[in-house]
């Protein structure tokens, strides 16, 4: 039995949570997407909550971890999961 294979670390808050529970952002050569199957390759970031969600904006640090500029419209689109959630 290992369990710590189903957790991962938020980028914000550093803290290990369950991947299912969390988001996950990735970014390949198609973009910056919202990663539902948690398998997609590419740069990814897991945020655990709407708290840590909009520190990272408040912060920009989605730009850096990603090393792009996310949309207005993405940012909005990931907020509305996380009210969906
Ligand atoms: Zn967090």
């Amino acid at each position: 039995m290992n369990d710590k294979v189903n957790v991962r670390m938020c980028f914000v808050c550093r803290k290990n949570i369950l991947k299912e529970k969390m988001l996950r952002i990735t970014k390949n050569e198609n973009g910056v997407f919202i990663d539902k199957t948690f398998k997609a390759g590419g740069r990814g970031a897991y945020i655990c909550s709407k708290d840590c969600f909009l520190k990272a904006v408040k912060t920009k640090r989605f730009n850096s971890l990603l090393k792009c500029n996310i949309s207005e419209e993405f940012l909005n689109k990931l907020e509305s999961e996380f009210d969906n959630a």
